[in-house]
């Protein structure tokens, strides 16, 4: 009798203890997870690409954007991107040989600084896969959008970072359908450019079609099995948070709830904010907020919250930074308020 009643009492410490216990860690892992929802890769060389003294595209874009991140304590999401990342095959997805080795001999240090953007890119794929973040947020440069087969750089842009990065998830992880959402004020030409027959990719952009490069008319919607998967808006200057708020709601959350994409992709460009120098639109930083949630609830609706958000274009340094870090703070509170 006395054995029975001390078996039981054993039995119930150890259920109760493997309950305690389970249950523990499981509130551990998922503060854990709370925590660490976004990660932000960068690297020091892309501090050392200089086009010219005074041209907006400097390295003190990611030197303020890096130095707010801290001052808001995000400064824990910051990791280097790793050097060692191979993509010299996954550039040429994209890029001609005649354009790899004409950027390298004219311009070696930008042509490195692009090269490094890459390599953060792919990482970040590769993370998100992985599930070690639900989303990253690539802080570098020079841009990439504007890129083409030239042998030159087009609107300060060497490699299309977005471009090359689907094409990596397309082939290495076998999900299908990508969804590129550019929001910097400026067309994505080039994107636009290597995936106008793609039925695969679907490109939204919201842009000044009046401003460089010219491009983005509404008209163009793709060509061939990618005919409807370009969607062009054209917004003028002067266009508020209100306006393309709408224009996201409206138009890029029909077209992806019928896409059903398996991961989006980002062209994060700031420079459609308010004040910039290259830009005449009026979005503020909470209408920046509200961008970056609606792409966030797209991705968890259809892809497992899968999101890569790459910097494109923004030149007023603190106005970018400001933006940029509200971006990167959306992307980090969204699973905490779910
Ligand atoms: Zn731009």
């Amino acid at each position: 009798m006395k054995k029975k009643r001390k078996f039981l009492l054993f039995s119930c410490f150890t259920i109760f203890f493997f309950f305690f216990k389970i249950k523990f860690f499981n509130s551990l892992f998922a503060n854990f997870n709370k925590r660490n929802q976004t990660g932000v890769l960068t690297h020091d060389i892309v501090l050392n690409h200089l086009i010219s003294i005074d041209h907006p595209e400097k390295p003190e874009r990611i030197i303020e954007l890096i130095k707010l991140l801290k001052k808001k304590k995000l400064g824990i999401l910051i990791r280097e991107i790793n050097l060692k990342t191979k993509e010299k095959n996954w550039v040429k997805t994209i890029h001609s040989n005649y354009h790899i080795k004409s950027l390298k001999s004219k311009y070696p240090i930008g042509e490195k600084s692009s090269l490094t953007a890459v390599k953060g890119c792919l990482q970040g794929i590769d993370e998100i896969m992985k599930n070690k973040h639900k989303n990253i947020f690539c802080a570098v440069r020079p841009p990439g959008h504007h890129a083409l087969n030239t042998g030159k750089h087009e609107g300060f842009c060497f490699y299309n970072h977005i471009a090359i990065s689907a094409k990596y998830i397309q082939s290495k992880y076998k999900l299908r359908k990508i969804l590129i959402i550019d929001w910097d004020y400026h067309h994505g030409n080039s994107t636009e450019l290597f995936f106008y027959n793609d039925p695969s990719v679907l490109f939204f952009s919201t842009h000044d079609a009046n401003a460089y490069p010219r491009t983005g008319s509404p008209d163009r919607t793709g060509s061939g099995k990618g005919k409807g998967f370009n969607v062009n808006i054209h917004l003028p200057c002067g266009t508020t948070d209100k306006k393309i708020i709408s224009t996201y709601e409206n138009i890029l959350v029909k077209r992806a709830n019928i896409f059903k994409p398996d991961f989006i992709l980002i062209s994060a460009g700031f420079d459609s904010r308010k004040d910039d120098p290259l830009g005449c639109f009026d979005i503020s930083d909470k209408g920046f907020k509200t961008l970056t949630t609606i792409a966030l609830q797209i991705a968890e609706n259809h892809c497992n919250g899968r999101l890569l958000s790459i910097l494109e274009g923004g030149y007023n340094l603190e106005g970018s930074a400001k933006a940029a870090v509200t971006h990167v703070e959306t992307l980090n509170n969204f699973y905490k308020n779910i």
